[in-house]
């Protein structure tokens, strides 16, 4: 069996649904389907879950009568987003009737609170409800593929989520799949129908709906395909290929065919936007090729994300990626080395504070703790920095704002000589300032950390120094 993920664009009108299923149709192992909700038409557009967040908003605000009218009205958008896909596909108007119920469904749990188990009805909270509400876009976009395809006379089925154990942790807006999962959904090998996931998210132990962090339809095909052991897992998009560089920042970059799976880790990580961040860890333990296509053009062979590549030989860099929104902590203490549980105790002040930190590139007498932003305010900053002072008695502790991270991505260059110095000579010539090179234990990428305004450059300097001989 294949499992195929089909994004938002892919979803986003009658023309591209009707591609959707005619590339479901054209290959009779594309049993498990998972579906985005509906993204952008055009770039003005606004995606259905965006949409549906707006309406989470203003619904919490309905104590207020003009937010009443406010929310009835943004209700209409999105009934009316799924109608004109529904009339353009002449369907059956069952269905959009459907989709309206299941709103308000939704939002009069928040109205009148939540039955649970024990008969007990309890009020829904802020973040339980905004789930709720966001994962109705792929739950609608689900039953509005499923209808069509039964339509036209195909065996197709709505998959419910919970029906087949998607079980997840209960961190709203961020949730984990939970390890039991995998072999509830592994009974989904025994469904005969072509079955239509909503992607993006699954139930709490409780029964509570929960979604994964943004763009999550992603991590939803990969726990189906490491649950079910699929022999693919194909994730359609609006791109033929994943490039060596971002598009935006350099003109035609070239299509990469294959590349590892820890190639794509560090790459999504340090911003390529291709897949979720979280999606390679499922199918990489199983060993599951991932193979991103363009519904748009599905001839086209793609990307392919596997567990080895041949020729890292010959192609020792595959990728440049760079990501703003970093900040480093500098510290330094004579005799640091030295000092046994340092290391230990600064990273503990990170954990009491509830913060993540992403590496520590370290020197003798000296540590550097980079942490993206959006983990750390900057009241928590100030703090973390005073009890770095005041509890580790250091000789200083600063902080480096406005810093970006430039991954140079290629399994096995480390072991070939002059990889790292052709990259910063080509930094250097174009005037980048280095702050920061770590390249650890990874065999996989030298990262740079620079100031963000170079970022840019950065990438033009890597791509030309690696990519444009
Ligand atoms: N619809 C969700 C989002 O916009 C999830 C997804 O498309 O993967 O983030």
């Amino acid at each position: 069996m294949k499992v195929v993920k089909f994004g938002g664009s892919s979803l986003a009108d009658a023309a591209h649904i009707k591609q959707v299923c005619s590339i479901i149709l054209e290959d009779r192992q594309r049993r498990l389907v998972v579906v985005s909700a509906p993204g952008k038409r055009f770039p003005e557009d606004t995606k259905v879950t965006d949409m549906l967040i707006e309406l989470a908003n203003k619904y919490m605000e309905t104590e207020n009568p003009s937010y009443q009218e406010e929310s009835e009205k943004q209700l209409q958008l999105i009934v009316e987003r799924y109608r004109s896909i529904a009339v353009e596909l002449e369907m059956n108007m069952d269905i959009v009737t459907v989709i309206e119920a299941d709103l308000r469904k939704r939002l009069a749990l928040r109205k009148n609170g939540k039955r649970h188990d024990d008969g007990i009805v309890r009020e829904i909270s802020d973040e339980q409800f905004m789930d709720l509400m966001k994962a109705a876009g792929e739950d609608n976009s689900a039953k509005l593929v499923a209808s069509y395809l039964i339509g036209l006379g195909i065996n197709a089925q709505y998959i419910n989520p919970k029906d087949a154990g998607m079980i997840l942790s209960k961190e709203y807006g961020n949730a984990r799949v939970l390890p039991h999962s995998y072999e509830t959904l592994n009974k989904l090998n025994d469904n005969g129908n072509i079955m239509i996931f909503p992607g993006f998210f699954g139930y709490s132990s409780d029964g509570d709906v929960v979604t994964f962090s943004r763009g999550g339809s992603d991590v939803t095909g990969a726990v189906l395909a490491a649950a079910v052991k699929a022999s693919v897992y194909e994730n359609f998009t609006d791109v033929d290929s994943v490039y060596a560089a971002n598009p935006n920042i350099i003109d035609n970059p070239k299509p990469i065919p294959v590349f590892t799976y820890a190639e794509m880790r560090e790459l999504s990580y340090a911003g390529f936007t291709v897949l979720h961040e979280e999606t390679l860890e499922q199918v990489y333990k199983m060993g599951i090729p991932v193979n991103i296509k363009n519904t748009n053009n599905p001839k086209a062979p793609g990307t392919f994300i596997v567990n080895e590549r041949m020729d890292t030989d010959s192609v020792p860099v595959v990728g440049i990626a760079a990501d703003g929104g970093f900040f480093t902590i500098n510290v330094t203490k004579y005799m640091m080395n030295r000092e046994i549980g340092f290391g230990r105790r600064l990273l503990h002040i990170l954990e009491d504070e509830g913060v993540s930190y992403e590496h520590t590139p370290s020197g003798i007498d000296s540590i550097c703790v980079i942490i993206r932003n959006k983990n750390c305010s900057v009241e928590i900053r100030n703090r973390i920095i005073r009890k770095i002072y005041n509890d580790l008695k250091v000789d200083s502790v600063s902080l480096h704002e406005n810093i970006a991270i430039v991954m140079l991505v290629g399994q096995g260059m480390l072991k070939r000589i002059g990889v790292a110095s052709r990259a910063t000579g080509a930094l250097s010539k174009a005037g980048v300032n280095i702050s920061m090179i770590n390249q650890g234990s990874s065999e996989v990428s030298i990262m740079f950390g620079i100031d963000e305004k170079d970022s840019l450059n950065a990438v033009k300097a890597l791509y030309q120094e690696f990519f444009e001989e």
